[in-house]
């Protein structure tokens, strides 16, 4: 029987991730795929919905080029062409993966693994037609659609963001059953090219893991592109009718439209059979300890199938941080792994405006300390962000009044999920404002936003009244 160290069970931005760190570390690991190694995110998610996000953008900015003194008439689109770069750029990402794995010499199975078995201080892991023996395994099998009991995802009229990505053809309306992350983004993606959007989501704003007010400012943006937003509004039942879909609103309301996308959510994946062993999974995810192990030794979860936050990037770490707490193992060393603190995680939203965040909002550090400090900074006071002629937004940060401890950052404009990554820092490094203010920033630049905003929590922004 073939006998390696670590197997993992997914080649998405977690697992992949992991097996690279691990060859790095001269471990010998072997990666389970059933698709295609990217996962969700370089495949259906963060790439290709990035891909169509620029060129959006770009066909919105046309719309507007006379205000630069530039002209160009009825700026046009072949979606075709649009979707055939999308495929290109995934193409391109994750071929060029496929070699780095083969540079590193990393064996991947591209098998679904169906059962695990515990054998002795081992793993025994089996796909339809080979089992293989592994020290140690890491689950990084992700997330995928949530349904609600009446809309069921058919890949005709009602979609997942995997099926819409594969739609070749713009519908004239679509309608988005759930403001999330996921939701917002293709709203804004179709909507700028056209597409007649509504919003259906039970919750009072959108994108409910945000600050309230960066909530609002999206949904006031979204609504300038076009988009309806219902809020506070579920969806009860649909039905196909002359030739369009019909639904029908708690609101007592129906609206009709051509498709629908639902995007209610993602659940964690795990459809392994456990053979002689049991692992605890609360609410489908996997739980797992602060060194990312499940219930049984050696046996560890990363990603969306933890649930822990539905992220690339949070997948990835966990899965490097797990590959060192291997490698410790296997030589023997006890240091201490850093614990990760999902809430130093930066969140982004790739809407048009953009969304980056970090830390707590205003609402969450109200309730957690007694005082807080909240500094702002509009976008239309900052020189690049006027000659880029992109001024919606701001940036908000937030920090606790007695120690002067910066505990949050709310970005909501140009490059805003760019921007972030210096919120990351700040935060991620416990700064007090007067660290912070220690930064110098470039000018002209977006970032000097950013300082001014952190300059305005003791209320000596230079450039705002
Ligand atoms: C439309 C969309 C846009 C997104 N945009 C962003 C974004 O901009 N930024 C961001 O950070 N996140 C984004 N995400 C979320 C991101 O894609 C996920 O958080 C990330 O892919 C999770 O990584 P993962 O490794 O845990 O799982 P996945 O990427 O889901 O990978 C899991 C892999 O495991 C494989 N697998 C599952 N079961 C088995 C099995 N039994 N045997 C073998 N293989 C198996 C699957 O085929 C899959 O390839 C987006 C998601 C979607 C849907």
């Amino acid at each position: 029987m073939e006998q390696h160290t670590v197997a993992i069970i997914g080649g998405g931005p977690g697992g992949y991730v992991t097996a690279i760190r691990l060859q790095q570390y001269g471990i010998d690991t072997v990666v389970f795929e059933k698709e295609r190694l990217g996962g969700v995110c370089l495949n259906w998610g963060c790439i290709p919905t990035k891909a169509l996000v620029k060129v959006a953008d770009l066909f919105s900015e046309l719309h507007h080029v006379e205000e630069f003194g530039l002209s160009i008439e009825n700026p046009k689109y072949d979606y075709a062409k649009i979707y055939e770069r999308k495929n290109q750029v995934v193409e391109k990402l994750v071929s060029g993966l496929e070699f780095v794995f083969k540079k590193r010499q990393i064996p991947v199975i591209k098998k679904a693994v169906k059962a695990f078995e515990k054998h002795g201080d081992s793993y025994l892991i089996s796909t339809e037609t080979s089992t293989i023996q592994a020290s140690y395994v890491i689950i990084a099998t992700g997330s995928k659609p949530k349904e609600l009991p009446t809309f069921k995802i058919d890949g005709e009229n009602i979609l997942s963001s995997r099926d819409i990505l594969r739609l070749q053809e713009l519908p004239e309306r679509l309608v988005v059953v759930g403001g999330g992350v996921i939701g917002c983004e293709f709203a804004s993606i179709f909507a700028q090219l056209g597409v007649e959007i509504q919003i259906i989501e039970f919750l009072p704003q959108l994108i409910s893991t945000e600050d309230e007010e960066i909530s609002k400012r999206l949904a006031m943006a979204l609504k300038k592109t076009g988009i309806k937003i219902h809020l506070n509004t579920a969806v009860e039942s649909w039905k196909s009718a002359n030739s369009e879909l019909q639904i029908s609103l708690s609101n007592g309301k129906e609206i009709t439209t051509d498709k629908i996308l639902l995007s209610v959510g993602r659940a964690p994946v795990f459809e392994i059979e456990c053979k002689n062993f049991e692992i605890n999974i609360e609410k489908d995810a996997i739980t797992i300890n602060n060194n990312f192990e499940t219930s049984q030794p050696n046996l560890f979860a990363i990603g969306d199938v933890t649930a822990k936050m539905l992220l690339a990037h949070t997948a990835s770490k966990q899965g490097l941080l797990t590959a060192e707490i291997i490698k410790n193992r296997i030589v023997g060393t006890e240091s201490r792994i850093e614990e990760l603190r999902y809430e130093n995680i930066p969140r982004c939203t790739f809407t048009n405006p953009e969304i980056g965040s970090i830390g707590l909002t205003e609402s969450q550090a109200k309730k957690q300390y007694d005082e807080i400090l909240v500094g702002k900074f509009p976008f239309s006071a900052n020189g690049k962000a006027l000659g880029l002629g992109n001024v919606f937004g701001f940036v908000k940060t937030i920090a606790d009044k007695k120690s002067n401890k910066i505990l949050g950052m709310h970005i909501i404009g140009p490059q805003a999920t760019e921007l972030i990554a210096e919120g990351g820092i700040i935060i991620q490094s416990g700064m007090k404002l007067d660290e912070a203010l220690k930064i110098v920033f470039a000018h002209p630049t977006l970032s000097e936003a950013v300082a001014e905003s952190i300059e305005d929590l003791e209320k000596m922004s230079i450039h705002s009244m």
